[in-house]
């Protein structure tokens, strides 16, 4: 009898004290200051290392060319099969070893598809596609992007890279 009334006792605080708890969070939102932000004009700041869509990384200074070699690996892992990619070649001045060097001739990507896991990022033999900060696909034509929409800028893709080799460390 003793201890069923003591259990009924302790309950009862417990539910009061978490409702209470309950009551002050809420209180205390309305006093913080407001985050309402003007969608599209204002965007949100993604934390630092953030993993978005997958982007294709430019090889040469002007970022107009793909790193990505066509070794179709990235295709071939993707788990929800978000990946589509036509290789062909070209032939390289670069390289005094081959003569010909391996490009995307098509590379889409299906973002409605993509679940963000990553795999394509860590099957890729040349760093040439990577996670980056976007998040948001808005039209239904961004759905499915083709490899001129999938280029990163140079210089955001360099340092996207940097950051991510020095959290691998
Ligand atoms: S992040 Fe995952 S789901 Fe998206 S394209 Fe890469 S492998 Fe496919
Ligand atoms: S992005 Fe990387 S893994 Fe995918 S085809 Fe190009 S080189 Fe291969």
């Amino acid at each position: 009898m003793f201890f069923s009334l003591m259990k009924k006792f302790f309950y009862n605080i417990f539910t009061v004290l978490a409702l209470f708890k309950g009551l002050f969070i809420t209180l205390s939102h309305m006093f913080k200051k407001k985050v309402t932000l003007q969608y599209p004009e204002e965007k949100w700041k993604t934390p630092s290392g953030y993993r978005g869509f997958p982007r294709l990384v430019p090889s040469d200074k002007e970022g107009r060319t793909y790193r990505c070699v066509s070794c179709k690996l990235c295709e071939a892992i993707c788990p929800s099969d978000a990946i589509y990619i036509e290789p062909n070649t070209t032939e390289s001045k670069s390289s005094f070893l081959l003569d010909m060097q391996r490009y995307p001739k098509v590379f889409d990507i299906h973002m409605g598809r993509c679940i963000v896991c990553g795999l394509c990022e860590e099957a890729c033999p040349v760093e040439a596609i990577t996670l980056a900060e976007e998040h948001i696909t808005t039209k239904y034509s961004q759905h499915v992007r083709h490899k001129n929409d999938l280029l990163l800028p140079k210089e955001h893709s360099e340092q996207l890279l940097r950051k991510k080799r020095a959290l691998a460390l």
